[in-house]
């Protein structure tokens, strides 16, 4: 397998220093250079195989002997480690779950994956990778998470003191081993601003092997494929259009989905926003006009100017116009807060399902897709659990809302986090000292 940036189509590079850079030195992102197909009979056979086997029959023929088979089959046994079952709430709408993983959302398979093929890139060399993540949140939770006691690896998670729930904090901060957390004294913005300048700190790069979790890595998009087919596979229906509703922000999982249908998959995609709506508003008039986010009650969701728009165009500039080859296959739909909440309800009043603000949008969505294609049935990405945005759906759906154990259990564990300022040199010496 080779791969190559979306800015430099003619130069290639290893999956290897794909995954372990993030990002080209071109400011463009990475891409397979070739989606080969599956065997029809896999696809026509999903049935006879379990997740797992699913997940490896996709990657092994979409990364051809970059990883040997069995090596690629210990990192699928290691990163797909809990099931995304289906909920059926009538014959033509699923949801499917995708919050089964440690920090309650589907960054989980993309962030446990990319913990996998980094270790494993990593091995053989005398120095462990330490990898910086700036989170405002959510992200920081499920790559936590994903490299928690991965071998050959370190995490140092930067967050804003006081603008991360408490929970969130949690699960950046009591994990140990060999996940630290800097409690930053600032914003996000400056979290990210530490970490970009450690990157182009010579000295730094020389004394640590430094890496980003960043979320367009081409390792956390990989993963994210596989669920296409496992809901595929659960609804078994080869003749009625199945059609993904994807609530989406910088658009990883809809394009993880186009590398699902490229490589076979006969699916079909909406693509649901809040009101950061600069993609749905493409589709409809062929004009991209990415501005400042606005704030929403689907939050993780709200995103101005998406990253993986790029690899969107690359996937459709195939012949003739882009944007007629993506609205070919995209169908666009946006939402306010107010119908989103009315989303939560109704799913709720009619079919007893909670149901989270952003799989709420998706499930809108997918409801006036109906009206033009009646005949389709809709699979509803369920993104996160919807205990981990407890105050709006309790609120909304006036009840109380469970939270997982997993989740719950946090509260009570000690945090323990290194505050920090917001200027360079004593978290470059913190770096120093600690690794
Ligand atoms: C990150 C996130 C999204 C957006 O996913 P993208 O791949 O960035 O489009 C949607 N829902 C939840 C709960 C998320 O955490």
């Amino acid at each position: 397998m080779k791969l190559y940036s979306t800015n430099s189509p003619d130069q290639y590079v290893s999956l290897k220093k794909a995954v372990l850079k993030g990002l080209p030195e071109d400011n463009g992102l990475f891409m397979p250079n070739e989606l080969p197909k599956l065997p029809s009979s896999f696809i026509q056979h999903l049935k006879d195989y379990s997740f797992q086997e699913i997940a490896f029959q996709v990657s092994k023929t979409l990364l051809q002997g970059a990883i040997p088979e069995n090596d690629l089959e210990e990192i699928i046994n290691n990163a797909i480690n809990f099931p995304a079952p289906i909920a059926t709430l009538d014959e033509q709408i699923h949801v499917l779950e995708l919050f089964h993983g440690p920090s309650l959302a589907f960054k989980d398979f993309g962030a446990r994956f990319m913990a996998q093929l980094m270790s494993y890139f990593n091995r053989g060399e005398q120095k462990e990778l330490v990898i910086l993540v700036a989170t405002s949140g959510d992200t920081g939770g499920a790559v936590a998470a994903g490299f928690y006691k991965t071998e050959g690896t370190k995490v140092v998670i930067l967050y804003p003191s006081g603008k991360v729930s408490n929970l969130q904090e949690k699960q950046l901060t009591t994990l140990g081993h060999n996940i630290a957390a800097l409690e930053v004294d600032g914003t996000f913005d400056d979290c990210q601003a530490l970490v970009k300048k450690a990157f182009l700190d010579k000295e730094l790069n020389t004394q640590i092997r430094l890496s980003s979790a960043n979320s367009i890595n081409i390792a956390r998009l990989i993963p994210q494929s596989f669920y296409y087919f496992e809901a595929f596979k659960q609804v078994n229906d080869y003749t009625n259009p199945i059609v993904f509703s994807v609530p989406s922000g910088n658009f990883g999982n809809l394009t993880a989905g186009l590398l699902a249908k490229r490589m076979g998959l006969p699916i079909h995609f909406i693509a649901a926003t809040n009101n950061n709506s600069v993609v749905p508003e493409y589709l409809a008039n062929g004009v991209y006009t990415p501005r400042p986010s606005v704030r929403t009650i689907s939050n993780a969701m709200d995103v101005g100017n998406p990253s993986n728009f790029a690899r969107m165009l690359d996937i459709f500039n195939a012949n003739g116009s882009t944007w007629n080859n993506m609205k070919n296959e995209i169908a666009g739909y946006h939402f306010n807060d107010e119908q989103t909440k009315a989303g939560v309800k109704e799913v709720y009043d009619q079919y007893g399902y909670v149901i989270d603000p952003h799989g709420a949008v998706a499930y809108l969505a997918f409801k006036e897709y109906q009206n033009l294609h009646p005949l389709a049935k809709g699979i509803i990405l369920e993104t996160a659990h919807p205990s981990k945005f407890i105050d709006d759906v309790e609120q909304i759906l006036n009840k109380k809302v469970d939270i997982p154990e997993r989740l719950a259990s946090l509260a009570n564990k000690k945090k323990e986090a290194t505050p920090i300022g917001i200027t360079f040199e004593p978290f470059k010496n913190w770096l120093l000292d600690n690794y």
